[in-house]
């Protein structure tokens, strides 16, 4: 949304940066946490004022990850991008200032060598694409663009059968990729290189991936949409709203805390407002997301 947003974390010998498209939305708990309300925001008063309003209403960003280690150039999704017909009004037609806080970073789209997109939703695959003389092309035209081969299936499969609600995204944002010939369609378990890696995560789509970073004994997880926010850290088996299979996006939810809980990796959420990455920590019987230099 603007360079002031931008943030940098060091996971070893990678720089990670957020680019944010969507600064604080603020929305109903219920949208995160399945059927909940409000008073839930209670239970976790730590969540306050960063992640949620007294009142029990919360905040995500819609944002992306772009990696650099070494002569890589790596983007962890693409956000929403400009000029589309969305579903929601809000994501219609929006212009922001993705490719200019890009440049910022002293990144121009032909040094992006690599696109990983988490999962398909139009949040996530967005600038993948952008509008040039009425045509959507490749916005990073030197990269490839890795897609789960069975996440891109259980879409196309959507697509023929109208099996989801607004579908219209894969016109405009995974099409074009494919045609120029830049996909290469990988396993949920692939490698980008020796420090980066993908951690199925599935449930919130069939083949979702989150992304681990290992480097110089620092270890860090880019969670793509395995969690939209940081109170289902504490609440990791609460049904998620968006999840396409609500019971596996629970267990994995679950086993990705108990995995992490305790460990010094840090965990940045895709959605999650500022300061938007932290630990998980003990917090009484349970556990939080203990965010560096906060209390
Ligand atoms: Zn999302």
């Amino acid at each position: 949304m603007a360079v002031e947003h931008l943030r940098t974390w060091k996971v070893g010998e990678i720089e990670v940066t957020r680019i944010v498209e969507v600064w604080k939305w603020e929305d109903d708990i219920w949208m995160a946490l399945h059927e909940a309300r409000p008073d839930i925001v209670a239970t976790q008063p730590w969540l306050i004022p960063d992640h949620c309003t007294p009142e029990g209403r919360m905040f995500i960003n819609f944002q992306a990850f772009v990696l650099k280690i070494g002569a890589r150039r790596i983007m962890i999704d693409t956000c929403i991008g400009a000029d589309r017909d969305r579903e929601f009004p809000v994501f219609t037609h929006m212009r922001t200032t993705f490719l200019a806080d890009l440049a910022s970073l002293g990144i121009r789209p032909a040094d992006i060598d690599t696109v990983l997109c988490t999962h398909l939703h139009f949040d996530h695959v967005g600038w993948n694409t952008h509008l040039v003389d009425g045509r959507w092309v490749p916005t990073f035209p030197n990269a490839r663009y890795l897609l789960s081969r069975q996440e891109y299936d259980h879409w196309l499969m959507l697509r023929d059968t109208g099996g989801y609600h607004a579908i219209n995204h894969l016109a405009d944002s995974i099409d074009p990729v494919v045609e120029a010939g830049l996909v290469d369609f990988i396993t949920p378990d692939h490698r980008i290189c020796d420090e980066i890696r993908l951690l199925p995560t599935p449930g919130h789509t069939p083949h979702h991936v989150s992304v681990h970073l290992s480097s110089a004994g620092q270890e860090a997880v880019i969670t793509g949409d395995m969690m939209h926010h940081p109170i289902q850290i504490a609440l990791p088996e609460h049904p998620a709203t968006f999840d396409m299979d609500k019971p596996k996006g629970a267990a994995t939810r679950t086993g990705f805390v108990r995995r992490f809980r305790g460990t010094p990796t840090l965990i940045i959420g895709s959605h999650f407002a500022d300061p938007g990455a932290g630990y998980i920590v003990p917090n009484g019987a349970g556990w939080r997301l203990q965010e560096p230099g906060k209390p």
